[in-house]
């Protein structure tokens, strides 16, 4: 028989049930079996060969597992940035116990047969579960739509062009009607690629002195303003893939004022930098949507910590080194982020901008609730034992990773507060020392 996990003496954050306070959890069969003060000392006066494994949780928070809704693992077709083994051992290395992956992979997730075959490499090969999303246009081309009824039959959790715009708006008004039909969200890259051009950073001061083509937040707010229409017209569901400056936070608010079924996530570099920290010569500072300006900054953490904002999830895009070093005005966009979402997003909360359970709320409860995830995202009885165990006083300077790529802009420097251990179905994927 398997032993029983016992993870004990951790403060437990699980704001579904309203709990936050020290607790220890029992772990059997991959699920909770119950969350209570004394489990451990119970089993422990026992006297015998202890029948339970024990994590000891002491000075850390015990969180249901984070939901990252936003990674590029890169398979198939692009091994040598990631693949799915080394991207969930990053991602199980940065407390993340689920996470979503996008379709734009070669060849693209873009029919049932993909979708399944890649399923089944999951299965083999995943440390965390990894959930698939199926593309809204034939190759990402953006000039047919994808059989999104069949892909959602063969397992995609949502539907995303993500690393291009669906530029064709009666296209993404389909995608939205499939979203309503079929029960799925749009998880939008919004960006318009005329206005965008050949910029390499945001557009603004920037930009003009270090001599590099902008790209206006204009770009991204056209798209979020026309998905926003679309979804009010045809009640599909709405997600805004990582909301970069002020006035997308804004556009969100008042969309969610009027009832329009729209969400957004932010990622950790666009609330901790801004195009003032870009080092030129570094293509790590390279993103879509770019690094913007001080007041986006302060909208997107803002949003975060009103709600307006609903989850943080990394944009994961590894590049391997030889493609980033051609220099930033040709090296393709994107940074890992899987090992970095804690520690840059408990920043906020050491600055009073988002308490421990708006953190778990961003990462873990509205994640699992925009997927339909019932089993996730909090800890009563019987739900999936996926669980971040997260040391907010540790500290490390970031110089290992478990992914293929370093492609950070934080590479080098000194992170505080980490994941301990991370569960996942009751199996210890991660624990901090060990692995
Ligand atoms: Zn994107």
């Amino acid at each position: 028989m398997k032993k029983d996990l016992i993870i004990a003496g951790g403060t437990v954050i699980d704001p579904v049930n309203k709990i936050e306070e020290i607790r220890d959890v029992l772990i059997r069969g991959g699920k909770i079996v119950s969350v209570a003060r004394g489990i451990l000392a119970k089993r422990a006066k026992k006297g015998k060969k202890p029948d339970f494994q024990a994590i000891d949780a002491r000075g850390c928070w015990v969180t249901p597992g984070l939901i990252d809704l936003h990674v590029h693992l890169r398979q198939p077709g692009q091994s040598a940035d990631e693949t799915i083994i080394t991207g969930t051992r990053a991602a199980a290395r940065g407390g993340i116990t689920s996470l979503v992956t996008m379709a734009n992979t070669s060849p693209v997730l873009d029919t049932p047969a993909r979708l399944k075959s890649l399923l089944a490499q999951i299965k083999k090969d995943a440390l965390v579960n990894v959930f698939p999303v199926g593309a809204i246009t034939v190759g990402l081309k953006g000039k047919k739509l994808t059989n999104l009824d069949a892909l959602a039959h063969a397992g995609a959790i949502a539907f995303s062009d993500d690393g291009m715009p669906v530029v064709n708006s009666k296209l993404m008004r389909a995608a939205l009607e499939a979203s309503k039909r079929l029960n799925r969200p749009v998880l939008d890259h919004a960006e318009t690629p005329h206005l965008t051009g050949t910029g390499v950073v945001h557009e603004g001061a920037f930009s003009k002195r270090a001599k590099l083509k902008g790209i206006p937040s204009r770009s991204e707010t056209l798209m979020v303003m026309r998905d926003i229409a679309l979804a009010h017209q045809t009640g599909g569901t709405l997600h805004i893939c990582h909301a970069s400056c002020a006035e997308s936070v804004e556009l969100v608010r008042r969309a969610k004022a009027q009832g329009v079924r729209v969400s957004a996530e932010a990622a950790p570099h666009h609330f901790t930098l801004t195009d003032d920290d870009i080092d030129p010569k570094n293509a790590s500072f390279k993103m879509k949507p770019p690094l913007r300006g001080g007041n986006d900054r302060e909208a997107i953490i803002q949003g975060l910590a009103d709600g307006t904002i609903d989850a943080i999830a990394t944009d994961h895009a590894p590049h391997r080194a030889t493609r980033k070093k051609v220099g930033i005005k040709k090296a393709p966009f994107g940074m890992t982020g899987l090992e970095t979402a804690i520690p840059l997003s408990l920043n906020l909360t050491r600055r009073g901008a988002l308490d421990a359970r708006r953190f778990v709320e961003r990462m873990s409860v509205f994640p699992a609730k925009l997927l339909g995830l019932k089993t996730k995202g909090h800890l009563g009885k019987g739900a999936d034992a996926d669980i971040t165990v997260i040391d907010p006083n540790a500290e490390e300077t970031y110089a290992t990773t478990a992914s293929k790529c370093r492609n950070t802009p934080f590479w080098g420097r000194r992170l505080r507060g980490l994941a301990r251990a991370t569960i996942v179905s009751g199996k210890i994927a991660y624990l901090r020392g060990r692995n």
